[in-house]
């Protein structure tokens, strides 16, 4: 999860403002908008406009060339960007706008950011660079939804940038199996910060604030905090964080294909208890830490091929099997989520997955159980510091729906 401290942000808003008003106030204003100059209109109907885009493995130097600017104009524009933005910060994707008159370069304009617009402007051959900072309107979102096709089809098209979308997801996916737990109906909401341009479209979103989801009808909230050691993260009501002690899913976007329970085994041919979990990913796909522990096991294993076991608190190991690398060795402390190894198709296996086995004081469980096992919940006097942030944001939100 990304924190953003919305405070300090804001500051940091105010103060760019700040430098951005300064700089709006220069006498030479060429642009309609400078506050937000994207896309920009140019006064002049004489004027051609020719966009660049900086490819992998491409140059400043050598694409505006290609773009048919002369040497001259060329070596004036990379030295005038270099004084506020260091040409080394260039990356593949970054567009450049130059703006032609009598096929003389009059004007170059490049948004290294959503806020910042550096702006060259041509006088009798001499390159004056400068920045602009632009304004935008700090809103907070509230939306709502419900599932046809998939949470993020869903989510997406009732206009939640992707971001809030990841987000979401991370916090779920702890408690949800989006795979099997989701059905149609099922309702969600996301409420986040976000930063809208003049014509009311998000061009930066914060962090979510609160969140709600309802898969199989079954409610499930929660709200941004930050503890006592400054530390964000989301807590559900009882003060109990999205965040499990171990996760049911140790794999980013994997599928399962094979659950828990009896099956055919598709290699010994007979039916035989499955007693882990089978999630299909590419060779190299990142395995990660269920949960912190120490390793108990880190080398090949007969036909668990190169096999990983990490001993957890209260009598949990987890175990992952058929991997192609393993990163950590025996007796280590490994960190929730830390990548331990990778998915591979070593041992008895028929292709890369990761099968993956919850043991509990010996015996195996059904990692979908997990689920249950929520994380530690918040002390007395955070507890009261949480339930004041809460009714802070349920009031917020209050207010944004009327
Ligand atoms: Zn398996």
């Amino acid at each position: 999860m990304k924190k953003v401290k919305t405070i300090s942000f804001a500051c940091v808003l105010i103060l760019l403002l700040a430098i951005g008003t300064k700089l709006l106030f220069s006498p030479d204003s060429v642009f309609k908008s400078e506050i937000d100059p994207y896309p920009y209109v140019l006064q002049s109907n004489q004027t051609k406009l020719i966009v660049a885009e900086l490819k992998q493995d491409d140059f400043l130097v050598s694409l505006l060339e290609k773009k048919g600017l002369t040497s001259n104009e060329v070596y004036g524009v990379s030295k005038a960007i270099d004084k506020v933005y260091p040409v080394t910060l260039l990356r593949p994707g970054d567009k450049f706008f130059l703006y032609l008159q009598n096929s003389k370069l009059k004007h170059f304009v490049f948004r290294p950011n959503f806020e910042k617009t550096i702006f060259i402007e041509v006088i009798n051959g001499n390159y004056k660079a400068r920045e602009v900072i632009s304004e935008y309107k700090s809103q907070r979102v509230n939306i709502s939804g419900e599932i046809s096709t998939s949470l993020y089809v869903d989510a997406i098209k009732s206009g939640i940038p992707d971001r809030i979308v990841d987000q979401f997801t991370k916090i779920y996916e702890y408690s949800v199996d989006f795979q099997r737990d989701i059905q149609p109906g099922d309702k969600f909401t996301m409420y986040f910060n976000s930063y809208k341009n003049r014509k009311g479209e998000i061009v930066k979103t914060g962090d979510l604030l609160y969140t709600s989801f309802s898969p199989r009808n079954k409610q499930s909230e929660f709200w941004l905090f930050s503890n006592g050691k400054g530390i964000e993260n989301f807590y559900d009501e009882k003060g109990k964080t999205a965040k499990r002690r171990l996760r049911a899913t140790p794999i980013d976007g994997a599928r399962i294909s094979s659950s828990f329970g009896a099956r055919k085994h598709p290699i010994l041919g007979y039916r035989k208890m499955h007693l882990g979990v089978d999630f299909a990913a590419p060779t190299g796909t990142p395995v990660l830490a269920a949960g912190s522990g120490i390793i108990e096991y880190a080398a090949r294993n007969g036909a668990a091929g190169k096999y990983i076991r990490i001993r957890h608190t209260d009598g949990y190991k987890t175990a992952y099997f058929h991997l192609s690398k393993i990163n950590v060795s025996v007796g280590k402390y490994v960190k929730q989520d830390q990548v331990i190894g990778k998915v591979g198709s070593t041992g008895r296996s028929t292709g890369p997955h990761l099968h993956y086995e919850v043991i509990l004081n010996g015996k195996k469980i059904n990692p979908k159980r997990l689920s249950q096992l929520s994380g530690k919940p918040l002390g007395k006097e955070e507890m009261y510091k949480f339930k004041k942030r809460r009714e802070e944001i349920e009031q917020l939100r209050a207010s944004d729906l009327n």
